[in-house]
């Protein structure tokens, strides 16, 4: 598959820090209540680590209590594949423009959508709103 933002593994490690390469392009997991974005409530986006496209809304954040950054929902599109790792079925989150790893999503959310995207993050740049 084709992606809008395409770099050999090499250059991924190059550009982005140890966390966020672990993360985004070794589908690894932050250690819960460790990511800087988790307590975070100021108003803003948050974007890709790895391409900048931007992800998820402020508006949709809230603390499911799990120790990593989660929201209701999208900006809008994100891509979903299941994840039959580690002796569970989840479903994977990944960044439709670079393919990174961001997290999972849950089913178990509050109203209206019900969803609980749980995110790294270190996979996310915030940016506050002006
Ligand atoms: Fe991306």
């Amino acid at each position: 598959m084709r992606r809008k933002v395409e770099r050999t593994d090499e250059e991924w490690k190059r550009e982005l820090g140890d966390e966020e390469y672990r993360v985004l392009r070794q589908k690894g997991t932050e250690a819960p209540f460790t990511g800087e974005h988790y307590r975070n409530s100021d108003n803003g986006r948050y974007v890709c680590a790895g391409c900048g496209r931007e992800l998820f809304s402020s508006d949709d954040k809230f603390d499911a209590g799990c120790g990593w950054p989660s929201f209701t929902k999208p900006i809008d599109d994100i891509e979903k594949k299941m994840d039959t790792g580690h002796g569970m079925v989840r479903t994977e989150v990944l960044c439709p423009d670079c393919g990174g790893h961001l997290g999972h999503v849950f089913d178990d959310g509050p109203k209206p959508t019900g969803q609980r995207y749980c995110i790294n993050s270190a996979s996310l740049k915030f940016k506050a709103r002006k």
